[in-house]
């Protein structure tokens, strides 16, 4: 537990009572504050509730009258497309309005590190897509290289539940827009970009706000160190901006599609090749090809970036390339969980959009894709020019029909409507050498409650086709 400075005696108020408002609550108590919370469902309040927590509705005339500040959660709007009730409440009373990242940035430091040989660092990983695969990253290949390292923010713990770090120690952060957007403090030692495409447009009035929010992780404290996915204009610009000039190596620019070769500093990956670049000279190699857990050039991307970072934590290049090979993968990110007679299965649940579905179409040679669920906004063309490895689409969710018309032409789609029939239909059709691809370019919402249970349920429909405990076989 990391408990909150500069709150004693004063009351904060908590809204939205999942993990991260729970946390939040807590340090605020253990920091000597007072935590009155809110959360619009009855189970969040219930939680809160039987903690022993004050709850008040702080959308009530007056509730907000005694309030230092409040403190929201990562799925309440706060500002597009139109505030929640509670902090419009706030912004108009002039209550300071932040989340558990602004709280941990103003507290992690403590007068004691000043005993330490080695003060601890956090390192910081947003982006659209890649950022809990690389967070996740960078923490293995510390904890291999037997360095203390927590994990923290969307996976892993929340930022304020872990504990305060020691001599040396670096906590791992992963944080979506939605925290950057909002974080009142944001001072990370090394900030991660990994890359840029769509998504959650509704929640920053388009893309423009989308990155805006992104870019405050790099402006606001400036950190030591930044590494830049720079195979999107908008990271070649951030990285533009950070640096003094192109030798500047305060930042380090990763690519996963062309050689950087430039007097700075540079890690990119092409043909399976890690390689990393110092004034113009090469300096590591790492053959990315038999790393079992990072297939594909969308994970090579991550693998730089973390490499980028223990990197400049002080690893050496032979000790990361170890822990590359023994990273196991996170569970609904193209992760294998099957091979039998020659046919690969991938569960991707967690490619909800387009741009990371496109990215796992790439990674895999002939492709029997289930897709489909509650489309995002901004269409699915982008996917179009990635289906040439799609022997099949097996189409699911409540709308298959028009996701499957939104495929076009380029594609066999089979409208299947459920994860049951289409693992059926795909199974029946796989050849050997084909991969199974649960890849949805979709979010799950309208048939299931998250990303990983229509994983589990693509593994489940799998395991009663009595396919699953070969992994190797
Ligand atoms: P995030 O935390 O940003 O959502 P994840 O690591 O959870 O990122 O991966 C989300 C989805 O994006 C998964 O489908 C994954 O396979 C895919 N993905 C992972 N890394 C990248 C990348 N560098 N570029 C594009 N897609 C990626």
């Amino acid at each position: 537990m990391i408990p909150v400075l500069g709150i004693e005696k004063l009351t904060v108020a908590i809204l939205g009572l999942g993990r991260s408002g729970l946390t939040a609550a807590r340090a605020v108590q253990a920091g000597g504050g007072r935590a009155v919370c809110w959360d619009d469902g009855a189970p969040g309040r219930e939680r809160a509730g039987a903690e022993g927590f004050e709850l008040r509705d702080f959308t009530r005339p007056g509730a907000l009258d005694d309030v230092a500040m409040l403190v929201t959660s990562p799925g309440i709007p706060h500002l597009y497309p139109a505030p929640h009730p509670a902090i419009a409440a706030a912004l108009g009373a002039g209550v300071p309005v932040d989340n558990d990242i602004g709280l941990f940035f103003r507290s992690l430091a403590v007068p004691e590190w000043d005993s330490f040989d080695v003060p601890p660092r956090v390192v910081a990983v947003t982006g659209s897509n890649g950022k809990a695969t690389t967070a996740a990253l960078i923490a293995h290949l510390l904890d291999a290289a037997g360095r203390e390292v927590q994990l923290a923010g969307n996976i892993g713990r929340g930022v304020l539940d872990i504990d305060p770090p020691g001599d040396g120690g670096v906590v791992v952060l992963e944080l979506s827009s939605y925290q950057t957007d909002l974080a009142r403090a944001l001072t990370p030692d090394i900030a991660v970009f990994t890359n840029l495409s769509p998504d959650h447009l509704d929640r920053h009035a388009g893309y423009g706000g989308y990155l805006a929010a992104k870019r405050r992780l790099f402006a606001e404290g400036g950190p030591d160190r930044a590494v830049i996915g720079v195979d999107e204009t908008e990271g070649l610009f951030l990285a533009g901006q950070i640096a003094e000039g192109p030798s500047d190596d305060r930042v380090i620019r990763v690519s996963a599609a062309r050689r950087l070769a430039g007097p700075g500093w540079s890690v990119f990956a092409r043909k399976g090749f890690l390689s990393e670049y110092r004034k113009g000279r090469q300096v590591a190699s790492i053959d990315l090809r038999g790393v079992r857990g990072l297939p594909g050039a969308h994970n090579h991307q991550n693998a730089c970036a973390a490499y980028a970072v223990a990197r400049s934590l002080g690893l050496a290049p032979r000790v990361i390339e170890q822990g590359l090979h023994g990273y196991a993968g996170l569970p609904h990110r193209s992760q294998i969980v099957a091979v039998r007679d020659g046919v690969t299965f991938v569960n991707d649940s967690k490619a909800t959009n387009v741009d990371s579905a496109a990215r796992a179409l790439q990674a895999f040679g002939r492709i029997r894709w289930i897709c489909g669920g509650l489309e995002k906004g901004g269409g699915l063309d982008g996917l179009h020019p990635h289906l040439g490895n799609v022997a099949r689409a097996y189409v699911i969710g409540r709308e298959a029909g028009h996701f499957a018309m939104g495929l076009g032409q380029g594609v066999e789609a089979e409208i299947c409507g459920t994860m049951e029939n289409a693992v059926a239909r795909a199974v029946a059709d796989a050849q050997p050498g084909e991969t199974v691809l649960l890849a949805p370019a979709a979010a799950s919402f309208d048939q299931y409650d998250s990303f990983e249970r229509r994983g589990e349920d693509f593994v489940a429909r799998l395991r009663t086709l009595g396919i699953g405990e070969d992994i190797d076989g």
